[in-house]
């Protein structure tokens, strides 16, 4: 068996924008701020020093143009009357949205939970746009959203994990989903190069589907953009957010100050501006507990492997360990380095494989605290490859030089402590909304507007689009 090269790799992605670290250890309690709403400070905007800048006004100015920002635009362009403008400190995919693997999938989901509906809704919603896609005819939803319906595989290896998957098929069938529980025979024959085991198996969703997250935010800023010729839509990119203004005459936050321009939101801002979102509100804001959303960035890798053709893969796949990362410590693959991880959880590798429309592998992925380090680790590339390799045991005799045909995908997950996005507004200051906290679902759970609420780790409240 040959040996993975690797040798030095840039880091293909984005250069970095910004030197945001987490600031210190907030313990993060979950408040009431309705009950407690009489004996809230008024929040304090910190003192802005106003450069001359050019100013304009919207009805909502959005910060962040990752998937969750550049959707909420789109919501408000395509279904109000509402102008909007859009403010991003790079351009979109800087973020978390451009590691994006681009799954879609009910698998991980569970009925009942607080993200269920909004799962079930998205995955609707992100349906209807690629069959309106496919209307407008030529390589259709495929071709520009990357959209692919491989259903997914959710793996399991053992007798214990086997009764998970079995336990998880029912309750996605109770709720109406498609699934189907697989012994080790019958995944052999859906996928022949997946080892298993014999205690092993799987729970499949057929109806599952994936995306291109750059496909699909392109598809969203060309929609998006349509609406500047009328008036009702502006993009600032690579112009970050600095302050809030307040309003001299009512005390409410009328406007955002970004490098260059000042841009008024009559209705709303909404600060959609995923993993950095605490920094940014500590720099808008004077010091106030009641409003530090401990919003964290779980850095991630991908490996992609260009045109592999060495691995025939007919679905989405997921081994089962995944399913518990997204709040808690994983129980797959834990690296040697994982004592020196804080309390927020190890750092962890579970295995995810898809196969985009470019015939691309996409191999995924960790999940680790290290602030908002863009560097590739090499010994984190490697475990994923390992970790494919025991699931597929033909990558075993692959040589595989990391310089060659493979892009690195490194992104910051928002994480929140209780797995729950922070969707909401911001108490006292109602016409200021937050919309973070997605972790590894940005993509799946994107379709959501957040309507007034008041902001809290375990506190969820959005209403779909429609
Ligand atoms: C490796 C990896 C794989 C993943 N795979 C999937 C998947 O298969 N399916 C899925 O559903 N999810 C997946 N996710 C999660 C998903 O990518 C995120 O949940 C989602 O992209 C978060 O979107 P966002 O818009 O909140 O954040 P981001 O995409 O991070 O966008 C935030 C934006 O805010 C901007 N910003 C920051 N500071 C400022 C400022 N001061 N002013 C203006 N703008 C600012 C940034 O430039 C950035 O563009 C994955 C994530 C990673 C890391």
């Amino acid at each position: 068996m040959d040996a993975i090269a690797f040798a030095s790799a840039p880091n293909p992605s984005h250069a970095p924008f910004t030197s945001a670290s987490s600031s210190g250890a907030h313990r993060f309690s979950v408040r009431d701020p309705w009950r407690r709403r009489w004996r809230l400070p008024l929040p304090a905007l910190r003192s802005q020093r106003l450069e001359p800048a050019s100013a304009s006004h919207h009805d909502v100015v959005v910060v962040g143009a990752g998937i969750i920002g550049l959707s909420i635009a789109r919501h408000l362009l395509l279904h109000t009357p509402l102008s909007v403008a859009v403010a991003d400190a790079g351009v979109p995919c800087t973020g978390a949205t451009g590691a994006g693997q681009g799954y879609l999938w009910m698998s991980h989901r569970t009925p009942g939970s607080d993200t269920w509906e909004l799962a079930v809704r998205s995955k609707q919603l992100w349906e209807e746009l690629a069959a309106e896609v496919d209307g407008l005819g030529g390589g259709g939803a495929r071709e520009r959203l990357g959209w692919m319906r491989t259903g997914s595989l959710l793996v399991g290896r053992t007798s214990e994990e086997m009764a998970t998957l079995e336990e998880r098929t029912k309750a996605l069938s109770q709720a109406g989903i498609r699934a189907e529980y697989l012994s080790a025979a019958s995944l052999h024959a859906l996928e022949p190069e997946l080892y298993v085991g014999h205690d092993g198996g799987a729970m499949f969703l057929p109806e599952d589907c994936q995306i291109d997250a750059y496909q699909a935010v392109s598809l969203i800023e060309k929609t998006n953009g349509s609406y500047s010729s009328e008036g009702r839509y502006m993009e600032l990119y690579n112009d970050p957010a600095v302050s809030l203004v307040r309003s001299e005459t009512t005390g409410t936050v009328e406007a955002v100050q970004t490098s260059k321009h000042i841009l008024y939101g009559r209705k709303a801002i909404v600060i959609a501006s995923g993993a950095w979102t605490r920094t940014l509100l500590h720099s808008f804001l004077e010091p106030n507990p009641i409003l530090d959303i401990p919003v964290m960035p779980r850095k991630g890798h991908l490996l992609v492997l260009e045109k592999f053709d060495k691995l025939k893969l007919n679905h989405g796949l997921m081994e089962l360990g995944y399913v518990g990362h997204q709040v808690a410590k994983s129980n797959s693959t834990l690296l040697p380095s994982e004592s020196s991880e804080d309390e927020h959880g190890a750092l962890s590798i579970s295995m995810t494989a898809t196969l985009n429309t470019k015939g691309n592998l996409i191999l995924g992925s960790s999940r680790e605290f290290k602030g908002f380090s863009r560097e590739v680790d090499k010994s984190i590339l490697k475990c994923i490859w390992d970790r494919a390799a025991e699931f597929f045991p033909t990558l075993k005799n692959v040589h595989l030089d990391i310089n060659e045909n493979t892009e690195i995908r490194i992104g910051h997950r928002p994480y929140m402590p209780d797995g729950k996005p922070v969707i909401g507004s911001v108490p006292d200051l109602p016409n200021v909304l937050i919309a973070t906290g997605h972790e590894g679902s940005g993509l799946a759970l994107v379709r959501a507007l957040y309507k007034s609420a008041p902001v809290s780790s375990s506190f969820i409240s959005y209403c779909s689009w429609s």
